[in-house]
């Protein structure tokens, strides 16, 4: 969602206060009488019309992107067309949306994808990546950061504050919709220097972290009292 006030301005010099504040916006969803749903027998619900996951509103009836409800972005919208596509040509397929990208194209960008939380996260400072010792110097002593979420085996979710964050957290976005290992991930090869470096060091802090709880459950699985005579 664009948040920035560049572009013309006013011709009265009324300027805003500062380039990257937040523009006020308001959505006002269409009236669902407007284009006769009723006559197709489509009751439309508070939040839009309800698809399955096929994006079928009813028998012969498709309906994607804002009017859905799900979710309110343009990618979202083309996925979905695309889903239809498929579907009216025969060819079977169902919308999926743990892993739908978010970027709030401010400066630096915010972007994230699938869970905001899990059992484990692993956050890294771009302050600590050869990038910002390298080329992005500024980064050094901005804010900058990667959140990975993981429910252990594979990436669940992850967040991102950074100077084209919305480009390199796209790679996690494979990761989540591929459901790829964790272990798989840690044998990616990231370039240097890239911000995609952050994501190898907040995988190893993963990794770390899934090790020690897992070999902690082990320990709790050892039983502490001898067998009773009855089990033994
Ligand atoms: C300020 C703002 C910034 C945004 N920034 C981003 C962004 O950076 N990235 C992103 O992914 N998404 C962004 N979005 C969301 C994105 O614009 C929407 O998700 C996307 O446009 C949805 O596409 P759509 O085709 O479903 O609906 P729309 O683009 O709203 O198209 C619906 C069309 O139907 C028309 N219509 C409505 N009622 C009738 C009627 N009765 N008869 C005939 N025509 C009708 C409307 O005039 C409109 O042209 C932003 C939204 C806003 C408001």
């Amino acid at each position: 969602m664009s948040l920035g006030r560049s572009g013309p301005q006013p011709r009265d010099d009324r300027r805003a206060a500062t380039d990257t504040e937040p523009a006020p916006c308001r959505r006002r969803s269409f009236g669902h009488g407007d284009i006769g749903l009723e006559t197709v027998g489509v009751v439309a619900g508070p939040r839009g019309i309800t698809v399955d996951a096929r994006m079928s509103a009813g028998p012969g009836l498709w309906a994607i992107g804002d009017v859905t409800g799900l979710w309110l972005l343009t990618h979202v919208g083309e996925y979905q067309g695309r889903i239809v596509a498929a579907n009216i040509l025969g060819r079977p397929r169902e919308a999926h949306y743990e892993a739908v990208p978010r970027v709030v194209f401010c400066d630096p960008q915010a972007a994230s994808v699938g869970d905001a939380d899990g059992p484990f996260t692993a956050g890294v400072a771009l302050a600590g990546i050869p990038r910002t010792s390298t080329y992005t110097r500024a980064y050094d002593t901005r804010p900058g950061f990667l959140t990975l979420v993981s429910d252990g085996d594979r990436l669940t979710g992850a967040y991102a504050l950074g100077p084209e964050a919305g480009e390199w957290l796209q790679q996690v976005t494979l990761a989540i919709r591929a459901r790829i290992p964790l272990s798989v991930l840690l044998d990616v090869i990231q370039p240097f220097p890239t911000f995609s470096e952050a994501v190898f060091q907040a995988l190893r802090d993963l990794d770390a972290q899934v090790a020690r709880a897992s070999s902690g459950w082990r320990q709790d699985a050892v039983p502490t009292r001898a067998p009773s005579a009855t089990t033994a």
